[in-house]
């Protein structure tokens, strides 16, 4: 974890460093340049300008930044830190509006001001002028040739409000990509480009599984059948492997009165509540979480030791407000589903509670082929105690038994301060999809003070009321989410039992539809989800459209077929997958299949969405 975090402090140094660099070249090119902010993002970093004279940047343009920065690296400047006072850093950024803006609401925050200035280092005691000074409050590196020339790349530009609101000018904003060496570089082009490939808003159009529309509203996704079919295939699995878990369903409605969320103490700490609507004079909420009506539920019903734990479970929509700039397809969505758990145990119960959650995420992880994760046990931020609810002790306590419980499953992970809810630490579960990329999916959270906050009580051996520890629980993360991430790490090709069209038909022509018509029959009597296409279009056409819609099998059927009364089958990623899956049946059994023969194809489907574990992931 040390290790980890070093290496991200480089990789942040350079970027930001980049980002200064970056503000020179333009200046060279637009000295009367107005500079936004310039900070560190995800992969890389950014700066704001505005520019003079109506002029926007080219793509030569961007070249040119491009070569400029090239050569300040080569030249090993450095950057040199000072403290200054607000006149004199009014005084120097005069003709900058946007950091006198910064360096006027610093002052008012009580933050201290400081400049760096980026140019060739001081020589023997002596102040070398420099080229640049940014209001920056630090982390660089020591000179720019500690950068490798080779990996960093000047994207693109676009447009953004200034700190992000619409009343405010338009900006452009210059976006950079940067690494610590070349070879990561070329990795992320190379992994954006395949990402790009598989892309779940285009393939969810091509596929036909959801759309958003403008009419009902950005990040509100509506699935046709085949992506409602997908969904319930992906919560029924959750849902049968919680029954057997002894979780059981709870129904609650998606408004509320604001009486709750002033208990839970949502309503002060929780900022993604839409505004609330009136009912019968009360204010009423969209809720944009579950665990407040849980609480409640649990509440309603005395409770006894003998009868913990109790897992409630419950697959339902929730509503938050994203900006709308942060949306995207289904990964970012303001109506959201979660398979959500609550459960509610005694404190000694914590540890096989969680044992539990675990055994089911591994389960869950292993249908989806998702091998490649680690946990991530999201704590505190220690300097920051007032951000929270609960006490010190409380905290503590539930922090060590969430490190206690991860480390005896030998997998993989990390701490990380600052990442837990206001209510309590958590586990995430960070998975790495096909590409390489990280996703948080799984969430188990610890949480001692909901239950202060709703007086939940059970009473104990000794006839006394005391409280009972909830944990939070969802494996999807969100439903939608989830769907979005699952698209891009298969591309689309599902396993078997998540296509949601499993076999498809295609007589060759029109005579041959009533034994297609009989096939179907069979194939869709076995419990496997088939589609005929029957329509005009050539037989070449069709099967160009089935492949796009990565159907695993694709049964073609013409004079041949129906003299022997059998099928010729295509089955998707057949060079892959087939000698996998070959290997685990008969080979006598496997044989008659390839030639073709309905009821063995039945059996043969049948066999692969039976066992969902790995051998169905191909
Ligand atoms: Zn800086
Ligand atoms: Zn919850």
């Amino acid at each position: 974890m040390d290790t980890e975090s070093k290496k991200s402090n480089v990789a942040s140094n350079i970027r930001h460093s980049l980002a200064h660099l970056l503000a020179m070249a333009v200046l060279e090119k637009d000295p009367n340049a107005k500079l936004g902010i310039g900070p560190v993002i995800d992969n890389g970093f950014y700066y704001d300008f505005e520019f003079s004279n109506g002029y926007t940047p080219s793509p030569e343009d961007i070249k040119d930044f491009q070569k400029a920065i090239k050569k300040m690296v080569g030249r090993g400047l450095a950057f040199e830190g000072r403290a200054v006072t607000l006149d004199e850093a009014k005084k120097l950024f005069a003709d900058q509006p946007y950091k006198t803006e910064l360096i006027n609401e610093f002052v008012d925050e009580g933050k201290d001001l400081t400049l760096y200035t980026t140019g060739l280092p001081a020589v023997a005691g002596t102040t070398q002028a420099g080229n640049f000074t940014d209001l920056c409050k630090g982390g660089h590196v020591g000179t720019t040739k500690e950068i490798d020339p080779d990996a960093f790349k000047i994207t693109h530009t676009a447009g953004a409000y200034w700190r992000g609101d619409e009343k405010n000018p338009m900006l452009t904003r210059i976006y950079g990509l940067a690494f610590e060496s070349g070879a990561e570089l070329d990795a992320y082009i190379k992994q954006q480009e395949e990402a790009k490939k598989r892309d779940h808003r285009k393939l969810g159009k091509e596929l036909g599984l959801f759309t958003i529309i403008d009419e009902i509203g950005a990040g509100l996704p509506l699935f046709y059948p085949k992506g409602a079919l997908l969904r319930k295939t992906i919560e029924d699995f959750i849902s049968d492997l919680q029954k057997k878990r002894g979780y059981q369903d709870i129904w609650i409605p998606h408004i509320t009165k604001g009486t709750l969320y002033e208990i839970s103490g949502h309503l002060d700490k929780y900022d993604a509540m839409y505004t609330p609507m009136k009912i019968d004079n009360h204010d009423y909420y969209v809720k944009p979480m579950n665990c407040p009506h849980f609480m409640m539920l649990y509440k309603t019903l005395p409770h006894s030791y003998r009868e913990l734990p109790l897992r409630y479970t419950a697959t339902t929509t929730n509503y938050r407000y994203e900006k709308s700039g942060e949306l995207s397809g289904l990964t970012r969505v303001r109506a959201l589903t979660q398979d959500d758990c609550h459960v509610f145990a005694r404190p000694d119960q914590i540890e096989t509670e969680i044992d539990l959650m675990l055994g089911m995420i591994k389960e869950v992880y292993a249908a989806f082929g998702l091998n490649d994760f680690y946990v991530r046990i999201s704590l505190r931020d220690s300097k920051n105690k007032e951000k929270y609810i609960g006490s010190d002790k409380v905290w503590s306590t539930a922090e060590n038994a969430l490190r206690t419980i991860v480390k005896k499953t030998g997998w993989k992970y990390e701490e990380a301060e600052d990442e837990a809810a206001f209510y309590g630490p958590k586990l995430d579960f960070m998975f790495k999809d096909a590409i390489g990329r990280e996703w948080q999916l799984s969430t188990i959270q610890l949480d001692f003070n909901l239950p202060e906050r709703f007086d939940l009580n059970y009473v104990n051996e000794g006839s006394e009321k005391v409280r009972p520890v909830v944990i939070h629980r969802a494996v999807l993360g969100s439903t939608e989410r989830f769907m979005g991430v699952m698209i891009e790490h298969f591309a689309g090709a599902f396993p078997l039992w998540l296509s949601p069209v499993q076999v498809k038909i295609l007589p060759i022509s029109e005579k041959f539809a009533e034994y297609a018509g009989k096939v179907h029959k069979e194939i869709s009597d076995a419990g496997i989800r088939v589609e005929t296409d029957d329509s005009n279009e050539s037989l070449g056409k069709r099967i160009r459209v089935a492949k796009t819609e990565k159907v695993p099998f694709i049964l073609v059927l013409g004079e041949k077929e129906v003299e022997t009364s059998t099928v010729t089958v295509e089955m998707r990623g057949v060079e892959k997958g087939l000698s996998a899956i070959a290997s685990s049946l008969n080979k006598e059994t496997f044989g008659r299949w390839q030639a073709g023969e309905t009821h063995l194809l039945t059996d043969f489907i049948k066999y692969a969405l039976h066992d969902i574990g790995e051998k169905a992931i191909w």
